[in-house]
Formats: C-alpha cells, sequence, structure tokens
C-alpha cells in the first residue's frame, strides 16, 4: 500500500477520534466545574445564612459571646474565611482558615447587597492569590435592623480541581483513543488492501501476460467483488483469444493470398502488408512498415490512386504496368472510412501471367494461321495452274500433283505434331517406359538420319562410353526428340559441318547432347526457342513448323527431365536434355 495513501486514510480518523474525545471531556470538565460551582454557592448561602442567623444578639456588647460564635463559625466552616463587619461595612473580626483574605473595603457588591438586606454573592478572582473565589455576605439582623454583616470567602479549589483533572483525563482519553483507532485502522485497512492488493496484483498479471487470472480472495465480505472479478479475467480472456484467433486466422490469409494487401493510414504511412505485395514490388514486408507509401512503392501513379481515393471517398482503380521486370497489375483502392477515418486498402492483382497467356494464345492463332495459310495458298495456285491447262501437259501436270503432294505432306505433317503436341500437354500420351541404355538410343537416331546428314555433307560423330548406366525411357519417344534435335542440327549446319551426339552421367541423369557447328542461335532469341511455332530466324528456318523443339521439351519433362541449349551465333549450338537413370528412380521408388 502507498505510505501517502495510508496516511491520507488513517490519518483524518485518527485526528478525529482524539479530537471527539478530548471534546467530551472538555466539555465535561466545563459542565463539572459549573455545577461544583453552583453547589459551593448553595452550599455557601445555606453555611452563611445559618451563621448569620446564630448570630448572639448580645455578642456585640459581649466580647466573650462574640468570642464564642465566632470560634464555632471557625469551627463550622473550615473551607472559608469569614470577615464580621459592622453595619457601616468596617471591620471587626477576620477568620484564620484557609487565606490571608484582605479586609473587604465595605463597597463589594455583596456586601451593599447585604446592607440592603440581602443575601448576595460574587464570584471574582481573589486580588491577595489569584484564586477565583465565592464571596458571599449575609445581614445579621435584629428584628428589622441589621447590626452587622457576614461576609464570607470561599475558595473554589474542588470544582477547580476537578477541572483541572478532568481536562488532563480527556487529554489521557483522547491520547489513548488515538492511540486505539490507530489499531483499529491499520487492523481495517489491512483486512481491505490486502485484499485489494491481490486482486490489483492479479489484474496486473492479466494485463501483462493477457492470460486468464482468478484472485485467490474468497472472503465473504469481498466475494462479490471476487466474484465479479473472476468472471470478468474469464470474459476479457475468452474475448481476447477470439480476438486472436480471428487475427491469426486473418493474418494467414491475407499472408497465403497470391493478391497482395496493402492497408495506408490518413497520414499516408503503411499500416500493414502482405508477403504478396511485398514480393510484388520487391521490399522487405517489415521494412516497409510505418513507412511512407512513396517511399515504399516508389510509383507516382499508385500515390495519386490512393489520394484520390482518400478525397473522394469513393473506390478507384487502374491498370498500371511495370517494365522491370515486366508486371501488369490491377490496382484497386478501397476507401476504409468505417474502420478508421481517412484509412484505404489497397489491392494488388498480379495479371502477368495472364497477359503473357493471352499474348500465347495470340501469338499461337496467328502463327497457326500463317503456318497453315502458305502450303493452303501452294495448293490453291497449284490447283489453278493444272485447271488453266496444266493438266493437257501430262509432264508439267505431274511435276505439279507432286507438288501439291508434298505441300499435303507438310500440312499433315504439321496437323499430326500440333495434334501429337496437344495430346503430350495434355497428358495423353502413355509413356511405356523400360529401362534402355542411352548409347543405343543415340546410334538409332543417328542411323535414321545419316543419309540426310550425308545428303548435307555433314559428319555425324558418337560419343558414348559403354559402361552408361541404362534409363528409364519409353525408347521411341526419347529417339524420336534426339532425331528433332539431329534434325535441326542438319538443318542449320552448313555442308562441310560437323555434328556430335554424346550420352554423360550427371548425378541421377543421362544428360543427352546434340552439338553443331552450325549458325547458332541469337542470344536474346534463346529464351523462346522452346515455345510453339517459334523460328529464331524466319528467313533461314525454311520448311520447319517451329513445334519440334516444344514437342521435344513437353517430351523430356514427361520423362521427369529438363532440356535446355547453350548457342553462339555463327559458331554453333548444342541442345541438352536430361534423363533420370533407371537405378536411381529404382532406389528412390
Ligand atoms: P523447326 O521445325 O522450325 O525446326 P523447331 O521447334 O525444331 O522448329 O525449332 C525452332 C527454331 O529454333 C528453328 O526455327 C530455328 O530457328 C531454331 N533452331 C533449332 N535448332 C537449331 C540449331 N541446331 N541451330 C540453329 N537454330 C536452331
Amino acid at each position: 500500500m502507498n505510505r501517502r495513501f495510508h496516511w491520507q486514510t488513517t490519518l483524518p480518523i485518527i485526528l478525529t477520534t482524539m479530537l471527539s474525545v478530548w471534546l467530551v471531556g472538555f466539555l465535561l470538565a466545563e459542565r463539572a466545574y459549573t455545577l461544583g460551582v453552583s453547589q459551593s454557592i448553595f452550599r455557601a448561602e445555606d453555611l452563611t445564612t445559618r451563621l448569620a442567623a446564630d448570630f448572639p444578639s448580645t455578642a456585640l456588647d459581649d466580647p466573650l459571646a462574640l468570642e464564642n460564635w465566632f470560634h464555632n463559625l471557625n469551627y463550622l466552616s473550615n473551607w472559608a474565611s469569614y470577615h464580621l463587619l459592622d453595619a457601616e461595612g468596617s471591620t471587626v473580626l477576620k477568620s484564620s482558615q484557609n487565606v490571608n483574605l484582605p479586609a473587604p473595603s465595605g463597597n463589594e457588591p455583596e456586601i451593599v447587597g447585604a446592607m440592603q438586606g440581602n443575601v448576595l454573592t460574587d464570584l471574582r478572582t481573589s486580588t491577595s492569590d489569584d484564586f477565583e473565589t465565592l464571596f458571599i455576605a449575609a445581614p445579621i439582623q435584629t428584628g428589622n435592623e441589621i447590626i452587622a454583616i457576614l461576609q464570607g470567602a470561599f475558595k473554589l479549589e474542588e470544582p477547580r480541581l476537578l477541572r483541572s483533572n478532568l481536562r488532563w483525563l480527556s487529554l489521557i482519553a483522547a491520547l489513548l483513543a488515538g492511540l486505539f483507532s490507530l489499531f483499529v485502522t491499520e487492523w481495517l485497512l489491512a483486512r481491505l488492501f490486502i485484499p485489494i492488493r491481490t486482486i490489483t496484483l492479479s489484474a496486473q498479471e492479466i494485463a501483462q501476460t493477457d492470460k486468464s487470472g482468478e484472485t485467490g480472495v474468497y472472503r465473504d465480505d469481498l466475494a462479490q467483488l471476487t466474484h465479479a472479478f473472476n468472471a470478468m479475467s474469464h470474459t476479457l480472456h475468452n474475448q481476447i483469444e477470439a480476438l486472436q484467433t480471428e487475427r491469426s486466422k486473418l493474418a494467414t490469409v491475407l499472408q497465403q493470398m497470391t493478391d497482395g494487401v496493402m492497408s495506408v493510414g490518413a497520414d499516408g504511412q503503411v499500416q500493414m502488408i502482405n508477403q504478396a505485395t511485398a514480393t510484388l514490388f520487391g521490399f522487405n514486408e517489415n521494412h516497409a512498415l510505418g513507412r511512407g507509401l512513396a517511399e515504399v512503392v516508389r510509383d507516382h501513379r499508385l500515390v495519386e490512386l490512393w489520394e484520390t481515393c482518400q478525397k473522394s471517398g469513393l473506390e478507384q482503380s487502374t491498370y498500371l504496368e511495370f517494365r522491370f521486370p515486366v508486371r501488369v497489375l490491377h490496382c484497386i483502392a478501397i476507401p476504409m472510412q468505417s474502420i478508421q477515418p481517412g484509412q484505404v486498402l489497397l489491392l494488388f492483382q498480379d495479371l502477368t501471367r495472364i497477359r503473357q497467356l493471352e499474348t500465347v494464345r495470340r501469338d499461337f492463332i496467328s502463327n497457326i494461321s500463317h503456318e497453315l495459310r502458305t502450303p493452303l495458298a501452294s495448293l490453291k495456285a497449284l490447283a489453278e495452274t493444272l485447271q488453266d491447262g496444266a493438266l493437257d501437259d501430262p509432264p508439267a501436270a505431274r511435276h505439279f500433283i507432286s507438288r501439291m503432294e508434298t505441300e499435303v505432306d507438310a500440312l499433315s505433317q504439321m496437323v499430326s505434331e500440333l495434334l501429337e503436341l496437344s495430346r503430350i500437354e495434355s497428358g495423353k500420351v502413355p509413356l511405356q517406359k523400360n529401362s534402355v541404355n542411352p548409347c543405343e538410343l543415340l546410334a538409332a537416331a543417328q542411323e535414321r538420319m545419316s543419309l540426310q546428314a550425308e545428303r548435307q555433307h555433314l559428319e555425324v560423330t558418337l560419343n558414348c562410353a559403354d559402361d552408361l548406366p541404362p534409363i528409364l525411357a519409353d525408347a521411341p519417344r526419347i529417339i524420336q526428340v534426339i532425331v528433332n534435335l539431329l534434325h535441326n542440327a542438319i538443318k542449320f549446319t552448313p555442308p562441310g559441318g560437323k555434328i556430335n551426339l554424346t550420352a554423360v552421367r550427371k548425378d541421377d541423369f543421362c544428360v543427352f547432347s546434340v552439338s553443331d557447328t552450325g549458325v547458332g542461335i541469337p542470344a536474346e532469341e534463346l529464351p523462346r526457342i522452346f515455345e510453339r511455332f517459334y523460328k529464331a530466324d524466319r528467313a533461314r528456318s525454311g520448311g520447319g513448323t517451329g513445334l519440334g523443339l516444344a514437342i521435344s521439351r513437353h517430351m523430356v519433362e514427361a520423362h521427369e527431365g529438363q532440356i535446355w541449349v547453350e548457342s553462339e551465333e555463327a559458331k554453333g549450338s548444342t541442345f541438352y536434355f536430361s534423363i533420370p537413370i533407371a537405378s536411381s528412380i529404382d532406389e528412390s521408388g
């Protein structure tokens, strides 16, 4: 418990108790004094009037009688001193008791009263000893004549002493009451504050650890508070847990989303972003938090989109194209006024792939139309020539018909290659995988293309180690891949050139290569070489369909291998492809 608070609580209670007790004692002392004084007055009056009444009538003329009476008076009243005055107010006799009172002057109010036949009292401080003294005077009469006056002086010591004692007692009682109240207050505070402190500690623990906490206080007087506290703690804990669950669900959804999400505050600072946004813009997620939008995205179009949305309070959207790297984004800005004024949620959809696919599709249609148009146009021209009279010239007719046959062959080859490609792409070509010797595959392909190579005056060599492990492959398909590559090598290598076929083991793969000393492929065209209908140099590629490499790539990938090319213009190209060796598949399988 705080020391200051402790004294602020206990001190007023102690002081109030002390003051009350002392005040009661003080008032009691005053009351006792007043009563004492009244009693003294009563007694003094009674005694003095009795003494005055007992005054012997002859006493004034008989000194012995006077002496006796005065002696009696002294004896009777041992707490007072008396003066006997004559009717004029001059002192005749003086008792010896108590104090040495100065002789009255005769002008005192009680004496003046007595001279008029009254018994009067007067309370005043004695000039001799500074004590409060009760003066009383009674006339001594013979018949109606006042012959003398008896003045008594009574020291009010008893009431004074009583008052003083009571005052001291009240002071002591006040001190004792203060002490007692100190103990009681301490006990009460301890009784009250220990549970409160326990509850406070529990509350602090809950606040710091967000765990559900229960206080161990179960006293009857604090039971309600304790139960309320525990209930609140449980409710709070459940709510926090529910919130945290919701939050982590939201965070997981946000992080797993392929679309980018970013929340920007009214001050333009990034408040929340997900991983997709960070990847799209190429920055660190944590680095972006708390920074300005412009600094993070570094694109004025996005900042303008955010500003327009924030000012208008309406949803905005736009398509943005980036060059490095090439990227197309659909950006949507949604005002979040209902959650926090000025806050805007930015969504980013990456349309790059969709755009690419659209381009590929467009290119495919344009390519296929182009590839079909040429043989069809030739066929039409040849048919027209025949109709226009060439039929009458049998040798010419035969020549045209053989050319028509060539065009139809080219067309049907293209159609069958397209069909093959689409079947491979859709996974409809069943592969008959067997353990085969890679060298045999190379030799088979070489054999098949030997005539063509010879015609072109090209030397085809085969380098294949005998101890190569067998590969798991559909032999005719892989031979077709090698034939495709060899066919291209023959096509794009000028006469006198060399073509080399190899197969080597690399880790769990057998890597085949077909290298030539041909025209090579420009570096910028290499990435697209395996696309359908792609022809690196249309002028040189001649009668090809541009489908051979695409079919080869799909076939190799169907075997869980890879295909790639290295080429240098005017020096030659080397096409590589890898096929898993049979033993590695057996082991892993
Ligand atoms: P094509 O039927 O036209 O040969 P491909 O898909 O087999 O179709 O080849 C695509 C293109 O790749 C070819 O048109 C050619 O430009 C290029 N190409 C393929 N192989 C070679 C090579 N060995 N040397 C040079 N260019 C090649």
